[in-house]
């Protein structure tokens, strides 16, 4: 993480800075809008992350800044509710996760500084929630579970974002390590860290700039219509429901819906094959599987956009010739980010070439870096 972050948390404090808390956002290699479906999903915590600095102030007042954003003021001494500006609704989410668990959150000053790009599908949000998680602990010098404090951070962005995400992105930003995946069992809410530190792979990050406004609304039909294919099919879990499934209440489905199911269902199984490829180190494989996923992602989920199309085709023709392994579009859709599995080696002329064309075709300057995995939230101070 940037030191360079720290210090601009640090000197938008009119005091000196007690706690300082840090979160990550993420990216998904694959498995995509199944943590809501009882799925497997295989994000890992990037090297963004979003930074507060903050120090008690003897009120009941918590006073937050965020670069570029309006200041909000929350008053800690009532119950929480959605109020103005819109981004200190997730920080109210989160403290009034932390009231119920019966803590007097005392008052602070905080000041906000991020590298974690906003809207751009590597979810800024779930930073935010899981660095002010992490921050409140600091505050109150206790700490959750990880799970808890994910958990917590997910039920913010439902009740008080009013976006009704599943567990991927808390949980990621949460249980992120260094050199590993988050393997996330979204059914039994297990976690486990996959080694991911071959020095001849990279990954490179492509946000497209555009955000596209369908997402807002998108996202939850998506996840009405996989609720509803579930009980057509009538299996209590998409864990057990099958292609011949699907295709048997083909009829009850119609067609639109019968292709979200399938999206569901052949995702959850590239996603079971990607943890197979990676532990026989068969990155190959796992390329092809990204590769796949997205063709499923834009025809049968369609939830991508000729951006995030025109990004992965430029990827993937650079080829396994120019180091590529495989690509897809990744988080939400409707515009936001790709992932290209590459070789190292080759990363800094594939990022070029993806630049210039993506610039080329569309007259948007994009956003492209590589990443890797990183440490979850955590206490920057007290250290
Ligand atoms: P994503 O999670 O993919 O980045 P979302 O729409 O879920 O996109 O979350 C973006 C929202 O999170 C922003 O509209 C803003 O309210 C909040 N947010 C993101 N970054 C910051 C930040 N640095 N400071 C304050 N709020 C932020
Ligand atoms: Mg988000």
């Amino acid at each position: 993480m940037t030191n360079d972050l720290i210090s601009t948390a640090r000197a938008g404090l009119s005091r000196p800075a007690t706690v300082i808390a840090a979160a990550p956002g993420r990216v998904n290699l694959i498995g995509e809008h199944i943590d809501y479906c009882d799925g497997f999903v295989m994000p890992f915590a990037i090297d963004r992350y979003i930074v507060i600095a903050a120090a008690k102030n003897n009120s009941t007042q918590a006073r937050l800044s965020s670069a570029g954003l309006p200041d909000a003021l929350i008053d800690l001494s009532v119950p929480q509710m959605i109020s103005e500006p819109h981004w200190s609704n997730y920080v109210r989410g989160v403290i009034d996760g932390f009231q119920k668990l019966g803590h007097e959150i005392p008052g602070f000053d905080a000041c906000f500084a991020s590298s974690v790009p906003g809207g751009a599908g590597l979810s800024s949000s779930a930073a935010l929630e899981c660095a002010t998680a992490t921050l409140l602990e600091g505050l109150l010098g206790i700490s959750l579970t990880k799970k808890q404090k994910a958990l917590l951070c997910q039920k913010a962005e439902h009740d008080f974002a009013k976006v009704p995400c599943g567990i991927m992105d808390q949980f990621a930003s949460t249980f992120g390590e260094e050199n590993r995946l988050v393997m996330i069992d979204c059914q039994s809410e297990e976690v486990t860290l996959v080694p991911f530190e071959n020095p001849d792979l990279a990954v490179i990050i492509a946000n497209t700039n555009v955000h596209h406004q369908l997402s807002d609304g998108g996202y939850a039909i998506r996840r009405r219509h996989t609720e509803e294919a579930l009980a057509a099919i009538g299996h209590a879990s998409w864990r057990t429901v099958t292609m011949a499934d699907v295709e048997n209440h083909g009829d009850a489905l119609g067609d639109l819906v019968k292709r979200r199911a399938r999206h569901v269902v052949t995702e959850i199984a590239r996603t079971q094959a990607a943890a197979e490829a990676l532990a026989a180190g068969d990155f190959l494989q796992l390329g092809r599987l990204m590769d796949a996923s997205h063709i499923s992602l834009r025809d049968d989920f369609e939830v991508s956009c000729t951006e995030l199309d025109l990004m992965v085709s430029i990827a993937q023709q650079i080829g396994r010739a120019g180091g590529v392994l495989g690509a897809r579009m990744t988080g939400g859709g409707f515009g936001g980010s790709t992932v290209t599995l590459c070789e190292n080696a080759q990363a800094e002329s594939i990022i070029t070439t993806m630049r210039t064309a993506y610039r080329e075709a569309t007259q948007i300057e994009p956003e492209i870096f590589s990443s890797r995995p990183s440490r979850g939230a955590h206490l920057v101070l007290p250290g």
